[in-house]
């Protein structure tokens, strides 16, 4: 291949030039005066950090990728305009996994991100080279968002979630993540992976704060063609309104009476470690405690949504990156005689991962493995969203709509929240992360089999902490709702706080 700019997909083992976890790449400056901005703005003083595949006017959009490591964007991302207007404290970008792509947040120009969740209080590491064999990933993409958020450094960040990204790092950090309904919060300027998978979310160290977020970044954009329409959104907050107007109220000793929670048991694969469970199992008595039933249910296509996960997205994301040719913005490295003219471009601007990643998703599209592979994705994809509609008893409110409340048909026998573990295990060393021999990367991509199936079926999911497992490392426990009621999954998460 060419020999053009040296490949940036070096590993960085030491404190980032602005915070010892490298969670932060770039300091943003203070956000234009915005008009109707007051104390009483929802967001008014909170700091934030931005995750760094979101467009920030004026600075940097790296997505980690030595390809954009100088694009500056000369726009605000949707999410990011809705943020100033509330008052938000923009701050700083934060690290992440190329283009979104990982899941330990090492495969970045800006190096590794380092976990704060440390159950020795304070690192002996801080300031020098960090010992990979004690030191944890912070989970990824949205590595340096979690990070960022349990460091203290920011009260809230943005993140992306389009397979685990938000959903993971939480769990790993010890911090509330939420991977909003597909389609509620706008992707205009959050720089595309998977488009049918992409959702914008917020990692944050409360229940409540997550809410405020979510509560300001959820609106119709029209610029988004994704965006979900105002008659659904509608739709969505009334089925809510009504489970939790029938629920006792706040000051009740058993304020979640009614609730049905759904433990499936496709949930507890061989490789889920066994120290997880004690902090999972605590979950569950607590939702008892709270007059909540909990009961075991099925969601049998569980096992293969990993794999039509990645088909899925690896498709969708060598389509999206083969926008990056040097010519429009970007890397330019001139082209090598005898070597097709963006070769040298994209051999020096993406990582290994990303090459990967486009690798596969070239081929699951090429007409001799399309049937076997994106179309059969397709399936499981379609199976695992008949799951889902199956086992929740909140009808989706696409079929609601232009229904009389008396035709809804609602599955009496469902159930109106899923909780799971939020991942197999508690974060893996950054020497087991940065192992490329490991199963040739697949161990990697084995820690997304508990967060894949929603983003497969565009359902809200909120990862929280569940406390700590026998290594003294975050245990997360994840909530799922169907499509638009993200506030029911909040309102119970907030009872378990
Ligand atoms: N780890 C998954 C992947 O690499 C999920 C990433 C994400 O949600 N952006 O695709």
């Amino acid at each position: 291949s060419p020999t053009a700019a040296p490949n940036k997909e070096i590993v960085q083992l030491r404190d980032g030039p602005y915070d010892s976890f490298n969670a932060i790449v770039s300091t943003l400056p203070p956000s234009p005066a915005t008009e109707n901005v007051g104390s009483r703005s929802p967001l008014a003083g909170w700091t934030a950090a931005v995750k760094a595949n979101f467009c920030v006017k004026d600075a940097p959009t790296s997505c980690s990728s030595a390809m954009l490591e100088s694009y500056e964007s000369t726009f605000d991302a949707a999410a990011v305009t809705s943020l100033r207007q509330a008052g938000a404290d923009l701050r700083y970008v934060t690290n992440c996994d190329e283009f979104g792509m990982g899941s330990n947040n090492v495969h970045s120009v800006h190096g590794a991100v380092r976990n704060p969740a440390s159950p020795a209080q304070s690192s002996k590491n801080i300031g020098r080279d960090w010992d990979v064999e004690t030191e944890r990933s912070a989970g990824g993409s949205s590595g340096g968002s979690a990070a960022a958020v349990r460091a203290g450094l920011v009260r809230f960040a943005l993140g992306s979630d389009t397979g685990g990204s938000i959903r993971l790092p939480a769990a790993y950090c010890g911090v509330v993540g939420l991977k909003p309904s597909y389609g509620l919060v706008s992707r205009w300027g959050l720089v595309s992976y998977a488009d049918s998978l992409d959702t914008v979310g917020v990692l944050t160290r409360t229940v409540e704060d997550a809410e405020q977020v979510h509560s300001v970044l959820a609106k119709h954009d029209a610029r988004d063609p994704t965006s979900a329409s105002q008659e659904s959104r509608s739709a969505a907050a009334q089925l809510v309104n009504d489970v939790i107007a029938a629920l006792p109220t706040a000051d009740s000793q058993r304020p979640l009476e009614g609730i049905r929670v759904g433990v499936p048991k496709e949930y507890f694969p061989v490789e889920l470690h066994p120290r997880v469970l004690p902090a999972f199992r605590r979950t569950v008595d607590a939702l008892t405690e709270l007059g909540a039933e909990v009961v075991s249910i099925q969601l049998p296509s569980t096992p293969s949504a990993l794999s039509a996960y990645y088909i899925i997205s690896s498709a969708e994301a060598s389509s999206n990156l083969a926008r990056y040719d040097g010519v429009e913005y970007g890397l330019h490295v001139p082209p090598v005689p005898g070597h097709h003219a963006y070769a040298a471009t994209r051999t020096a601007g993406f990582g290994d991962e990303v090459r990967k990643r486009i690798l596969l998703g070239t081929f699951a599209l090429t007409a001799d493995a399309f049937d076997n592979f994106f179309l059969q994705a397709s399936r499981v994809r379609a199976d695992i969203q008949r799951d889902f509609a199956t086992a929740l008893r909140i009808p989706s409110p696409s079929n609601v709509l232009g229904q009389t409340p008396q035709e809804v048909q609602s599955n009496a026998a469902g159930v109106d929240v899923i909780l799971h573990p939020s991942a197999v295990d508690t974060a893996p060393t950054l020497a087991s992360a940065l192992n490329k021999e490991r199963d040739a990367g697949v161990a990697e991509y084995v820690q997304d089999i508990l967060t894949v199936p929603a983003s497969l079926a565009g359902l809200p999911a909120l990862a929280l902490p569940a406390g700590v497992a026998d290594d003294g490392w975050p245990v997360g426990a994840t909530l799922v709702s169907q499509w638009g009621c993200d506030r029911l999954i909040l309102h119970v998460a907030k009872q378990l706080q």
